[in-house]
């Protein structure tokens, strides 16, 4: 199983990092160690000062595809959840500064957090869909799939001209501004539309 995750898929998160807007989806992944599911508890890594939260929704992938047009990438996923990419930014503007990789901000242990996923069935249209993360009890994030700059379907389409897509793997589709630093302690919830999906603590 991999974990897919697109950066840059809102603009405002994209002007909050001070990043350039892409003309195709950028994307990394997560190795199958970095998975937290059942809302237990967030490991804080020691060798970063700004762990920051970024909630996402996410797509679990259902049948084998490469090359998958857009207008055949619905077939492929039937299900939908909620995510927190965690990120160590401090490391990350290092690694991008230095031009290195990013798996040392992005692919640690525990920085994948994945809800239970829903049937995409159970809402109405999944071009806008609602969701947001409280830090705390107070909301942080706020986020419409609406607004992904990458529809689903579009990332789909791109990332399997270079990845063969596999039944289990999960895309992250992506987080709207608001992102910000968790500490020991912090509670985290997010919702998808009407739905509480992440409910945990860091630790
Ligand atoms: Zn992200």
């Amino acid at each position: 199983m991999k974990i897919i995750c697109i950066g840059r898929n809102y603009l405002p998160h994209i002007k909050e990092l001070g990043h350039q807007v892409p003309e195709s989806p950028t994307f990394f992944l997560k190795p199958d160690t970095s998975v937290i599911t059942c809302n237990r508890p967030f490991p804080l890594p020691a060798f970063s000062q700004q762990v920051e939260y970024e909630v996402e929704i996410l797509v679990r992938i259902g049948k084998e595809g490469k090359n998958i047009q857009e207008c055949e990438a619905h077939t492929c996923y039937h299900e939908l959840g909620l995510g927190i990419d965690f990120t160590a930014r401090d490391l990350q503007k290092k690694c991008i500064e230095q031009g290195n990789p990013w798996e040392i901000a992005k692919a640690f242990d525990g920085s994948a957090v994945i809800s239970q996923f829903i049937e995409k069935e159970a809402f109405e249209d999944i071009n806008n869909l609602n969701f947001h993360l409280d830090l705390n009890g107070t909301t942080v994030q706020v986020g419409n799939s609406g607004d992904m700059l990458f529809p689903i379907d579009r990332i789909i389409a791109h990332v399997s001209q270079f990845l063969t897509l596999k039944e289990g793997d999960i895309l992250f589709t992506g987080t709207p501004k608001g992102v910000g630093k968790v500490a020991v302690n912090d509670r985290l919830e997010g919702w998808l539309e009407d739905r509480k999906l992440l409910d945990f603590r860091v630790e």
